[in-house]
């Protein structure tokens, strides 16, 4: 949760302003076909201009690494330049988030998350996911799709809250939430035969940059493998958008990419040492500027707080907020919003939920901090009910803000409060145990195993399993002097 973010609505509305423009055929450079979009290459760069503030503030934002960044920036830039629009100017992005993420806008604007840096082996594979998303730029499929209507793809835990807690005017926030979910919605978009013309591009432009076009059928095996793991773990949520969602039907991508790939396939640079030592000492998993789940516990190291979900409770961090869903339907949602008044019933009666006329105010302390709830009409799916908002005062002009709603308001109601009084500051040890994780790069020894570098891995669980799939290690080998990468606190 990165709190205080500018909402996101207005992107949308200025999306659908640009798309009403005239259609023009237009002969596509890389795929050849006759393309229809209602939108010039000027006001695509506009677009993606516009765009590209309110995806950094959506994503994460710009991962802090000048390094890792201008790798990434360069690997791009060969992709780019043996590319069909030798003159489009590309701008690559390291998006500080651990969903393991990869996207294009119209303009040229490239993401790439550092959870899916973590996964790649080397700067093939990197140079494979670029690859794709540049052929979604040049075969202008980022531009095609602003022309569909966007609103209403929206699916998943987010939508569920959203569809959801319509909280009237009283939630500025919850048009927030609408805005990241329309941008969720807008990097989802590609069909299937568009990622497969992707694919096809981007191993075009690894083969002409030199590299192995095989990078392209391991990483998508790496994706494979990093689906199945997360399947297998509790606590991750299957709905979270990851590059695996908006990219679909891996396995089949794998087999296609595979042949087009078959006549240049282990041919090229691999370059994994270069590769390794740009992700040497990369974040691994949550940030502390962004809070973390564990379980049903939200730490914010940055922000010194926690708080304990109900037990069964599945938690997910978004930039804008966390949100939560209970075993029986039940939903919440957390986020931070300033204040003008420093007390918190007055704050939620009168800033806040001014507009819905809440009930059942009540005032009481959670750990020595004023916090006050009351109940509210909301729309959850089309359906009128009520909703316990809450609001603690962090003091500086902030409040805490919780949305709770149930089936049973009322037999949930001592439990939602329970999660409001858990909020609480950090203790030291759980402020030492909130130092990130990272990626270290080791050189392997003779004697070296598998099992026993794993046991040096420092994730919460699955650490065979981690070490593993983060170095492709399926087939059970390695080899003295090989570079592998462990994630260690610190
Ligand atoms: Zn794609």
């Amino acid at each position: 949760m990165k709190a205080w973010r500018r909402p996101f609505l207005g992107a949308v509305a200025a999306v659908a302003i640009a798309a009403t423009g005239a259609c023009t055929p237009v002969r596509n450079p890389a795929t050849g076909d006759t393309q229809y979009t209602s939108m010039s290459p000027a006001q695509e760069a506009a677009i993606g201009k516009d765009e590209h503030p309110k995806v950094l503030a959506e994503f994460g934002g710009a991962y802090a690494d000048p390094a890792l960044q201008a790798y990434v920036e360069r690997v791009g830039r060969s992709l780019g330049q043996v590319s069909e629009l030798k003159d489009q100017t590309f701008t690559f992005t390291v998006l500080d988030s651990d969903v393991v993420n990869a996207f294009a806008l119209p303009g040229g604007y490239v993401y790439v998350s550092r959870g899916l840096l973590a996964l790649a082996d080397n700067e093939a594979e990197l140079a494979g996911v670029l690859g794709h998303e540049i052929g979604h730029v040049t075969a202008r499929h980022t531009a095609q799709r602003y022309d569909r209507a966007m609103l209403g793809q929206l699916g998943s835990l987010g939508a569920a809250i959203l569809g959801g807690v319509l909280l009237g005017d009283a939630g500025a926030q919850m048009g927030q939430q609408v805005g990241s979910l329309g941008a969720t919605a807008y990097v989802q978009g590609f069909s299937r035969s568009q990622e497969l013309e992707a694919d096809q591009l981007g191993i075009r432009y690894m083969a002409r940059a030199g590299y192995d076009p095989e990078a392209m059928v391991s990483f998508l095996d790496a994706m494979d493998g990093y689906g199945a793991l997360n399947r297998q773990l509790s606590g991750r949520s299957e709905e979270t958008p990851t590059w695996l969602a908006s990219h679909p039907r891996a396995r089949d991508r794998v087999r296609d990419a595979a042949q087009t790939a078959e006549a240049q396939a282990g041919q090229g640079r691999v370059e994994s040492a270069a590769y390794m030592s740009a992700v040497d000492g990369m974040i691994f998993g949550d940030s502390p500027e962004q809070g973390h789940v564990r379980g049903n516990v939200f730490v914010h190291p940055k922000l010194d707080f926690r708080f304990e979900a109900p037990a069964g409770f599945k938690l997910v961090n978004t930039p804008a907020a966390v949100l939560g869903k209970g075993p029986r339907g039940q939903i919440m949602r957390f986020d931070a919003a300033s204040a003008k008044s420093a007390d918190p019933a007055a704050y939620l009666t009168q800033e806040w939920a001014a507009k819905l006329q809440p009930q059942n105010l009540r005032r009481f302390e959670a750990n020595g901090r004023p916090a006050a709830t009351a109940t509210a009409p909301v729309a959850i799916n089309g359906k009128k009910t009520q909703a316990l908002l809450a609001a603690v005062a962090m003091g500086e002009g902030r409040m805490y803000r919780f949305v709770f709603a149930s089936p049973q308001l009322g037999a949930d109601s001592a439990a939602f409060e329970g999660v409001v009084r858990s909020l609480r500051r950090l203790t030291a040890a759980e402020r030492a145990d909130a130092v990130p994780l990272r990626i270290r790069i080791h050189t392997v020894q003779p004697g070296d195993t598998i099992d026993g570098l794993a046991r040096r891995m420092q994730v919460d669980e699955a650490a065979r399993e981690w070490f593993v799939l983060l170095n492709g290690l399926q087939d059970g080998r390695l080899v003295p002097g090989q570079k592998v990468k462990l994630v260690v606190r610190g």
